[in-house]
């Protein structure tokens, strides 16, 4: 016998509808790309985002076309998703610090009919436009008709102006109701070998994440909160933040290209931040300004940090120095990204000092709806005995089942579980703490840097016979890449020359940051680089510079 409750869809555009009822006046506050405030109410929000779906009407978009996005937290963002979900399209936020060949991969698989893209990001779009031409019909500038860019596209690629289309539009637009497991967004991740692949949202598994967040051990979001999402909504949805705020009502203040220390503080003193929302490096950003300038956060409770491990020093600082807790969280991608949260619970209450701060260190707890489990490589499962670490498997409604283009189910075993790539031990209160990472990928400053890729290019350099990417701790971004090579027989290496097969094949910030000549490099039984014993030895190699020949 089925229940006999409404089977009302969960649909994302009911959450702006919730927030423009209820929450009205509650702000959206945008520092633009020039530097200046925007600010205006959901109810606003809600009306721009009903005459932005008709913009898009009457520019072909139609149901599950993909509308692509290259754009820092902003207003207009916040009217794109909505405005593109809401209409039964797909809003696909593009990351704009992949390398430009990521980025034209990612534009031609997802099949982008249109790209709205910040003024920032002009001189990107003028390399990139003759490479999408195959299926980008008009770029759109997130601008007023003054601040157009003369831009060269290819013929049949149009420019158009944001507010232009906006003033010639209209609200006449009513949210459609649909089935709430259409596709809603779709955000790739660059965290593997291999080519970027499409993580697809659904209505349902959006607006059960936010849910999710928002409840009380994780998030918490209120109506008097005021939320500073520093983690860019081209990266994992802001980590669901532009759905869980308008859902509780909370106000949003988006920073924007403005994220260094200096910037931060300013804009969390004077819109009156209570909480915010970023990667380890910004955190590290804030308190070094914070720390040198002597300003305080006048109105700050609470960061969240995750994406990277939260340094020891992140969670003690700004509690001791600042009065402002710390909270760890861990997710990914494909997971929404939510998928653990650190606050105590009550068996913890005893705990003080570096007790409570070894604890905080961890991962989180699993939030309900999350199933997490670790298991051996012969896919045994294994003890939440806080010490056996194995492979972190997870499952759940905003858990990604497939990627973009892939079979239903094919990113997960027949139980549904999707290997995470984290290696992990899980404690008998739940407490989830990465230990390693089998995936085989650099995480500097919150992106990532394929090892391989700079593998391959160093190999080709004629004086190199085999070459490892491994990631090294550091200060300020929190890994690096150091790359260790093996001269060919009767050839040295000059580090110089091997760093030359880079230029011009991958982003600047992907460059070693050192080069160190081995005689050798340690192999697993399958012939792999054994990349965790060389991790071990070379983890300090850029806190303390060992010499560059061994
Ligand atoms: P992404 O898909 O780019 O969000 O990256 C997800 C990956 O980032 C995870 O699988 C982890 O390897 C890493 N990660 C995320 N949060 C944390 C954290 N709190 N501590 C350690 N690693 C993390």
């Amino acid at each position: 016998m089925l229940g006999l409750m409404q089977d009302r869809p969960l649909m994302i555009s009911a959450i702006l509808r919730h927030a423009a009822r209820n929450h009205a006046a509650q702000e959206v506050v945008s520092k633009t790309v020039a530097g200046k405030l925007h600010r205006y109410g959901y109810a606003e929000m809600e009306r721009r985002s009903r005459r932005l779906a008709r913009v898009l009407q009457r520019l072909g978009i139609g149901d599950h076309d993909r509308v692509g996005t290259l754009a820092w937290n902003g207003f207009r963002h916040m009217e794109l998703y909505y405005g593109v979900s809401g209409m039964r399209a797909i809003c696909h936020t593009i990351n704009p610090r992949l390398s430009p060949d990521d980025i034209a991969f990612i534009v031609n698989d997802g099949g982008d009919k249109l790209l709205f893209a910040d003024l920032t990001f002009a001189p990107l779009l003028e390399a990139l436009a003759p490479r999408i031409a195959g299926c980008v019909r008009a770029v759109v500038m997130m601008a007023d008709a003054d601040e157009m860019p003369t831009l060269p596209l290819p013929a049949g690629m149009d420019l158009l102006c944001y507010e232009t289309l906006m003033a010639a539009s209209d609200e006449a637009y009513d949210w459609p109701e649909f089935d709430e497991r259409t596709a809603s967004s779709l955000c790739y991740t660059s965290g593997t070998t291999g080519k970027p692949k499409g993580v697809l949202y659904s209505h349902r598994s959006t607006v059960l994440h936010a849910y999710a967040v928002n409840s009380a051990d994780v998030f918490g979001l209120r109506s008097v909160h005021r939320v500073l999402p520093v983690v860019p909504m081209f990266h994992v949805n802001a980590w669901g933040t532009p759905y869980s705020a308008p859902m509780a009502g909370a106000a949003l203040v988006m920073p924007g290209r403005h994220l260094d220390g200096a910037s931060l503080t300013a804009l969390m003193n004077s819109e009156r931040v209570t909480m915010s929302a970023g990667v380890p490096t910004i955190w590290m950003g804030l308190l070094q300004h914070l720390r040198a300038s002597g300003e305080r956060l006048e109105t700050v409770k609470r960061l969240v940090i995750g994406g990277s491990a939260c340094p020891r020093l992140l969670l003690e600082a700004f509690d001791a120095e600042y009065g402002v807790t710390v909270d760890h969280a861990w997710g990914m991608t494909e997971t929404s990204p939510l998928g653990t949260y650190n606050v105590p619970k009550a068996s913890n209450a005893d705990l003080a000092g570096d007790d409570l701060t070894r604890l905080r260190e961890k991962q989180g707890r699993g939030i309900f709806g999350i199933d997490m489990k670790i298991v051996g490589d012969d896919g045994a499962t294994l003890p939440w005995d806080g010490a056996t670490s194995g492979n972190l498997m997870v499952r759940g409604p905003w858990v990604c089942g497939a990627y973009f283009g892939q079979a239903p189910g094919s990113a997960c075993d027949a139980e549904g579980w999707f290997a995470t790539g984290d290696v992990a031990t899980i404690d008998p209160d739940g407490y989830m703490e990465i230990t390693d990472r089998s995936k085989d990928v650099i995480k500097s400053g919150g992106e990532w840097i394929s090892s391989i890729m700079l593998e391959n290019l160093a190999v080709s350099h004629p004086d190199v016979a085999e070459a490892a990417i491994i990631s090294v701790a550091h200060p300020k971004w929190d890994e690096r890449p150091l790359l260790l090579v093996v001269p060919m027989p009767g050839r040295t290496i000059d580090a110089a020359s091997v760093m030359a097969v880079y230029e011009g094949r991958v982003p600047r910030w992907w460059l070693p940051d050192d080069v160190v000549t081995v005689s050798e490099l340690p192999h697993t039984a399958t012939g792999k680089l054994h990349k965790l014993s060389l991790r071990e030895k070379y983890r300090d190699h850029l806190l303390t510079p060992a010499p560059s020949i061994e």
